[in-house]
């Protein structure tokens, strides 16, 4: 099965509203281009209504984390609000949200629940620390991750799920994962997907690589078979992340 390409900017806690302002109408001029791609931006919470505003109509906009429900909870944005906000899509288990924040896989669970109720399209997140790797147990965080939130999603609403492979020691750090072992992991996670949901889950599933993507290591990444796209953070707040929806095309 063909899947889309997806690439998404996450801008994480960065940005004023000017600089977000010309970042993002460089993009309208330079992304638009490449209709064949979804292109997700994710500002911060406080640059949501703004970047919404300013973006093309072509470029999505994500909210960057969730909480389940409205009410008592200072601070935080719900999948409702999310939804209320026009919002199609949210980012959720993202490694500093699990490693700063300490966010459980019962929390994102929760979280990715409420947020598929509200028909929002999720970007998953999953992926091992440098320990983890170097203990070999990639395939065991990233499949406990997996397990932890997506074993109860029903069959309609897969297709509101973007699974992103983000190795921790290679967010920010400059340090990208080789081609091979992205490879290898996005391949293990569609290997999940076919054992764990179904085969049609995981022919359709976009499964992203993250973690120091730039424009100049991006094509050796999409070429391989289990790469969808990426999600991609410090290069998204530059003009070259148009170079990294180009590489997609
Ligand atoms: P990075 O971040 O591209 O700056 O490594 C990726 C991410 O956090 O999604």
């Amino acid at each position: 099965m063909s899947r889309t390409p997806f690439v998404g900017g996450n801008f994480k806690c960065t940005g004023t509203a000017s600089s977000l302002t010309s970042l993002v109408k460089g993009f309208n001029d330079s992304i638009t281009g490449y209709p064949e791609v979804e292109v997700v931006i994710a500002p911060g919470t406080e640059y949501l209504g703004l970047v919404k505003a300013v973006a093309h109509r072509n470029i999505g906009i994500s909210a960057q984390n969730c909480v389940p429900k409205s009410g008592a909870y200072t601070g935080e944005m719900s999948a409702e609000q999310v939804k209320d906000m026009g919002l199609p899509y949210v980012i959720l288990g993202h490694s500093e949200r699990r490693h700063v924040f300490r966010e459980t896989d019962a929390e994102i669970a929760a979280k990715v629940k409420a947020a598929l109720a509200q028909k929002l399209c999720v970007i998953f997140c999953v992926g091992e620390k440098l320990d983890e790797r170097e203990a070999n147990k990639t395939q065991e965080v990233c499949f406990h991750q997996m397990k932890a939130a997506l074993t109860t999603i029903a069959p309609a609403d897969w297709k509101n799920i973007v699974i992103a492979y983000e190795p921790v020691w290679a967010i920010g750090t400059g340090k990208v994962a080789s081609p091979e072992q992205a490879q290898e992991a996005t391949a293990l996670i569609r290997s999940w997907l076919s054992d764990n949901i179904n085969a049609s889950v995981a022919s359709s599933t976009r499964i992203l690589y993250g973690g120091s993507v730039n424009a100049k290591n991006c094509a050796d990444l999409w070429a391989r078979r289990d790469i969808d796209g990426f999600l991609v953070g410090g290069a998204s707040t530059k003009p070259e992340f148009s170079e990294i929806v180009k590489a997609c095309v």
